[in-house]
């Protein structure tokens, strides 16, 4: 307490940063460690390599610094746990890139029972012939209740031109015809990719206008995919919360995207897209990056009834405010749904302690997406049933029915 005293009152004096190396004490000595501080100014942060160690004082540890990728400290916390290896209910997951082929059929079917999924939708049905030999295939099954297909527009929204928009909702029509039950719109479409004009094609443009206006007409969904996370648009410093992410992923990097676009103006050209388009239904997928934000979430569901929100690729943000999310979940029972994205076995057990169990402290599956621990939201059995598939089934009727939900 003396030494950082009177680094203190060196640091008042000098009025700068004072290194006050002293040498290590004897062998054997009690104050390993003492008196390597740095002061600091109030309202000033400890410099590189240093952790606040008293108020005002700064220190480096003795050892070099473990890195981000390496530290993974063992839990010393001893607290009951209730692992949930199986859904509660019955579960669509309407966030899936999976579907069936005759090698994985068996497979898929064993793993999605013991997890009680009951329906996968497979996002990545593709239009055309594509899109019609995946639901042929599905139907030749004994499974047509279990997988489903949603359709991707027309040739990957690339080189939009007047026209456009009416071959696309003539395409919808003919793959809903061939069976399929809703649109999927990939993170390009309305943030990288370039119209025949060379500029970037809005989500709003109006030459998408006809497609919109088909999915209403022909009651299916459309699951938009706008955006990416926040901090994907930050820049890559050390005060990123998805540094690590981003540095693993050189296509993550929003802030070099080409056209300057910022996560602001694709979530205001999303939000006019809903505005303009109120019969049509639209699913936000990944919780419309609002996950870190349930604030704005709470926004975008008030002001678009047209509006769901499902929650592929977002569980650790639930996970780390589980009495907001509770809460959240509760007031919006009727506008969320289940979606995973990534079809992993071992990974959906973790969501499904996060949404039923009350249980604290536990580990999510990939550290890269978050480094923090995970807790329950312990959320009660009539809203997990509108979650986990009441809720799809209402906003895509293609959905098989379910018995016994
Ligand atoms: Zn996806």
């Amino acid at each position: 307490m003396y030494r950082a005293l009177s680094v203190l009152t060196a640091a008042a004096v000098l009025g700068a940063v004072v290194v006050a190396q002293q040498p290590p004490p004897a062998q054997g000595g009690g104050g390993r460690g003492r008196g390597r501080g740095i002061a600091i100014q109030p309202g000033q942060e400890c410099p590189p390599g240093t952790t606040l160690v008293r108020v005002g004082v700064c220190q480096a540890p003795e050892f070099p610094a473990p890195s981000i990728v390496d530290y993974r400290p063992r839990t010393t916390l001893v607290v009951s746990e209730h692992p949930v290896p199986r859904a509660k209910f019955p579960v669509v997951d309407i966030h899936s890139h999976t579907g069936p082929t005759p090698q994985t059929l068996d497979q898929l079917l064993k793993e999605m029972d013991a997890l009680n999924i009951r329906v996968l939708n497979n996002l990545s049905g593709g239009y055309g012939p594509e899109l019609k030999q995946k639901v042929d295939y599905i139907r030749s099954t004994k499974y047509a209740d279990r997988f489903t297909v949603f359709a991707n527009g027309v040739d990957g929204f690339r080189d939009v031109a007047p026209g456009y928009g009416q071959k696309a909702a003539a395409q919808l029509e003919a793959d809903v015809k061939a069976g399929a039950i809703g649109l999927k719109l990939f993170k390009q479409t309305g943030m990288d990719q370039v119209k025949r004009d060379g500029t970037r094609l809005k989500i709003s443009d109006p030459e998408l206008a006809p497609l919109w206006d088909a999915a209403g007409r022909l009651n299916i969904p459309v699951i938009i995919h706008t955006a990416e996370p926040q901090e994907f648009f930050s820049p890559l410093d050390l005060d990123n919360e998805r540094w690590l992410e981003l540095a693993l992923f050189a296509d993550r990097r929003q802030f070099l995207n080409p056209h300057k676009v910022t996560f602001e103006q694709l979530i205001a050209e999303r939000n006019d897209l809903f505005r303009k388009h109120p019969k049509t239904r639209f699913i936000a997928a990944h919780f419309g990056w609002h996950a870190n934000n349930l604030g704005l979430a709470a926004t975008l569901l008030d002001e678009h009834p047209n509006v769901v929100l499902e929650i592929a690729a977002i569980i650790y943000d639930l996970g780390r405010q589980p009495r907001a999310a509770h809460d959240f979940f509760v007031k919006y029972q009727d506008r969320v749904l289940f979606g995973k994205d990534t079809y992993a076995p071992t990974e959906f057990p973790t969501s499904w302690r996060v949404l039923e169990s009350r249980d604290e402290y536990f580990d999510y599956f990939r550290g890269y997406h978050a480094f923090w621990k995970m807790y329950g939201m312990g959320l009660p059995d009539p809203v997990l049933r509108k979650f986990y598939n009441q809720n799809a089934l209402r906003v895509t009727p293609g959905i098989p029915k379910i018995t016994g939900s």
